[in-house]
């Protein structure tokens, strides 16, 4: 065991505590990674209100990057020194889901309490979301990693572990989009912005951003939209049809977690379109929809997790993109903080005004 710095959650609605824990060495087929950066996601934050429930103590965080410094027997060539980024995509490789491709929604439980975090005291910690990278240091699956190039910064690689992938991911994998079809994402947050851009990159025809303010609707083009609608009037979904040429949408992304993106998203497609839902409500939230309409119409209703990515194959495809300047990361950074700073961090996160506030690490 060692000590490391974390921001620890020990009351739901509270602030996080920034204190010593201790983390285990890793076990076989586990990497510890040095971290640069985390990013705050909202799905921290939902956890941190006790949205979702979980154990407490924990440790949020799961938006990282930084440096392989240890590593136990099977780690798959990772070596000490390697830059990498963190996801939480704890997958074990072999079940039915990631046999077939999905590890995204693995079958095989990870016990995220008897994780390698303890209390200082050596009590249990949980290791939220199977990386704890609210800390210094995780110690997580070699599976959930993926090398990055050295020179890359990390606190733009970090986005590329959760907002990234989940909303590229969402338009590409999850709605397989083709050249040439309309969509309209709802939301223009972190990861909204993203499926904007995943649209983009599949060739979409018309992209139409719905948000609640003109100014997020502006940063949405900047991304890639077409068209912007706000969500604050009458019947959003005729502006869009408009927007669309008379005609509703191929696919429709929600990436927020407001119930009634949930509850109005259907009318937003057009005959055979999709809506993927990739946002996350809170635990017990119901949405409703008219059945027949989307028998008659042949629509599809679908959720996606994690934008259905397959991390070895889709980061390394992400940074060409990236370097390549047609996948915008510096511009989705709206603040850097440091550790001790996180609770401004997450305050300004709830603000919803922010992109993505990155959390960087002082490695002296
Ligand atoms: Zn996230
Ligand atoms: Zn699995």
């Amino acid at each position: 065991m060692q000590t490391i710095k974390a921001a620890v959650c020990h009351a739901f609605n509270e602030p996080l505590v920034i204190e010593d824990v201790q983390l285990a060495p890793p076990a076989a087929g586990e990497v510890e990674v040095t971290l640069d950066a985390v990013a705050i996601c909202h799905s921290d934050i939902s956890y941190a209100s006790g949205a979702w429930g979980g154990f407490l103590p924990a440790v949020y965080g799961h938006e990282a990057a930084g440096i392989v410094t240890a590593v136990g027997s099977s780690t798959d060539g990772f070596k000490v020194g390697d830059a990498v980024v963190v996801t939480l995509i704890r997958a074990c490789g072999s079940c039915p889901s990631c046999s077939g491709g999905q590890p995204t929604i693995c079958e095989t439980p990870y016990d995220t309490v008897k994780g390698p975090l303890k209390t200082s005291k050596g009590e249990p910690l949980e290791q939220a979301m199977a990386c704890g990278a609210f800390a210094e240091k995780v110690v997580v699956s070699h599976r959930q990693i993926v090398k990055i190039p050295e020179n890359m910064p990390k606190d733009v690689a970090s986005l590329l572990s959760c907002g990234v992938i989940t909303g590229v991911g969402a338009a590409v994998n999850a709605a397989g989009l083709r050249a040439g079809q309309d969509v309209v994402v709802i939301g223009a947050g972190g990861v909204g912005l993203n499926a904007i851009q995943g649209a983009r990159i599949a060739g979409a025809r018309r992209i139409v951003a719905v948000d609640m303010t003109e100014e997020k609707l502006s940063i949405a083009k900047e991304f890639g939209a077409t068209h912007g609608v706000l969500a604050t009037s009458k019947a959003p979904w005729k502006d869009a049809y408009n927007a669309l040429g008379g005609r509703g949408a191929d696919a429709v992304l929600i990436t927020v977690g407001a119930i009634p993106a949930y509850d109005q998203a259907v009318r937003y497609l057009g005959r055979g379109g999709k809506a993927v839902m990739i946002g996350m409500p809170h635990s017990g939230d119901t949405a409703s929809y008219e059945p027949v309409i989307l028998a008659a119409l042949g629509q599809g209703l679908i959720g996606s997790k994690m934008g259905d990515v397959v991390i070895q194959r889709d980061i390394p495809w992400m940074i060409d993109l990236y370097e390549q300047g047609r996948l915008k990361l510096d511009e989705l950074i709206s603040g850097r903080w440091s550790l001790a700073q996180i609770n401004e961090a997450i305050a300004d996160t709830k603000t919803g005004s922010a992109k993505r506030n990155v959390i960087v690490f002082d490695r002296a």
